[in-house]
């Protein structure tokens, strides 16, 4: 079954649970847990094995950790290939071809500069051999999880989606203030993975069942898409040096009814979920349908820190030509209060070179607290504009419609 069909049957798709913390439980303690693929396959794929039996509709590799950045710090940037590989072989071996294998992949733990020291194309390159190896061992779903900051997840989709042919979801992981870290709100999320054409979009880690409910119902409300919900076995205790998860599968099992009544497509868990959570999971959801999704996905310009209705941002539109050589920060002031009733913010761009585009919105587009629209003078131009900037947005310029379509942007004319 692809991912695609088991995404779209009846009822409600079930994901597996934990893997890192079910490798820890058995002893199994590796630096780089991905070399447990290659060294530890048959263990993997027993894990893989207990999930299908608990009942789950999809398993996710053992491959988080498989960008670059990540995989440079154990100096095995090159074993990328092989391990993806590894971990979706011990995938089918634990399940077979019945069900699909996900290919996790998570973050890299940098930010782009200025918050951290990658460039837009570091980071874009960082997933991809992993994206391409999975897609060559035969993954269904590429599911770019625990995402923390949507200017990475951004780039991880654009990553996918070019070097790739298969279908990704994004899933996003919340702070107790219902935010990632980097201040993304659920809707800005949710609403980017659609227009960028993910398949589904997630929910994982974070928290347990109470702490995601708000975060489903805010996402839920954002997009017609599928929404799948992870869970940990609650808030991680500490003790005595020892992590634990304090939820049983009878509790998980207890409080899991809320989140499907807010509206998620799929349920499975994360952090300290067995395959007895996920059998009791099974059970819970057995005759339950999917829940109502909103008819259309709402007209909306999202930035990556707020999202506005599409409409009220252009009748409240403020406006800033861009010299060549200049700054945001430079003309910020007077633009700020020139503007200050503006809800979004039309940057023209057309006397502007590409490349100086492209890195004025890496390093500044975080001064924008409201969503930028943009006016361009070739493709080039837009390219180099949508390609950075973190959010939904709407374009004016000559023949620019296609490059629009290609970003999920709205195309305004000329
Ligand atoms: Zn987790």
């Amino acid at each position: 079954m692809t991912f695609t069909e088991a995404l779209h049957k009846e009822g409600i798709l079930l994901f597996d649970g934990g893997m890192g913390t079910m490798l820890q439980a058995q002893g199994l303690i590796a630096e780089c847990p991905e070399m447990l693929n290659q060294t530890h396959q048959a263990e993997v794929a027993a894990i893989h094995r207990a999930y299908r039996e608990a009942g789950a509709d999809v398993v996710e590799t053992n491959s988080l950790g498989l960008n670059t950045v990540k995989m440079a710090k154990h100096g095995l940037e090159s074993e990328i290939p092989a391990l993806a590989q590894a971990a979706v072989e011990a995938a089918r071996l634990g399940v077979g071809e019945d069900i699909p294998a996900a290919f996790s992949i998570g973050p890299t733990g940098d930010f782009l500069a200025p918050y951290g020291s990658l460039t837009f194309d570091a980071l874009y390159q960082a997933f991809v051999p992993a994206f391409a190896a999975a897609e060559k061992a035969g993954a269904a779903v590429l599911y770019i999880e625990t995402q923390c900051d949507l200017t990475e997840t951004r780039v991880a989709m654009l990553a996918a989606r070019e070097q790739t042919a298969l279908p990704y979801v994004p899933s996003f992981t919340f702070e107790g203030n219902g935010r990632t870290v980097m201040g993304n709100p659920p809707a800005a999320c949710a609403v980017l993975a659609q227009r960028l054409g993910a398949v589904a979009v997630g929910i994982n880690c974070s928290g347990g069942p109470e702490e995601l409910l708000p975060v489903v119902k805010a996402m839920r409300a954002a997009t017609t898409l599928p929404l799948i919900v992870q869970p940990n076995a609650g808030l991680p205790e500490f003790l005595d040096g020892v992590t634990r998860f304090p939820f049983s599968p009878q509790d998980m099992a207890e409080k899991m009814p809320a989140i499907l009544e807010a509206g998620a497509d799929g349920i499975g868990g994360c952090c300290g979920t067995t395959p007895a959570h996920i059998a009791r999971l099974r059970e819970l959801i057995a005759g339950r349908s999917r829940p109502r999704h909103p008819d259309a996905l709402p007209e909306t310009l999202s930035h990556r820190r707020v999202v506005l209705p599409l409409a009220e941002a252009l009748a409240a539109l403020g406006s800033f030509a861009l010299r060549p050589g200049s700054t945001l920060s430079d003309d910020m002031e007077d633009w700020m209060d020139e503007t200050e009733e503006a809800e979004a913010m039309l940057l023209d761009v057309s006397a502007v070179e590409p490349e100086e585009i492209a890195a004025l919105l890496d390093e500044e587009q975080d001064l924008m607290r409201r969503p930028l629209l943009f006016r361009a003078g070739n493709a080039a131009q837009a390219e180099a504009a949508l390609r950075h900037y973190c959010g939904i947005t709407a374009l004016y310029g000559p023949g620019l419609a296609e490059a629009a379509a290609r970003y999920g942007a709205y195309y305004l004319g000329e």
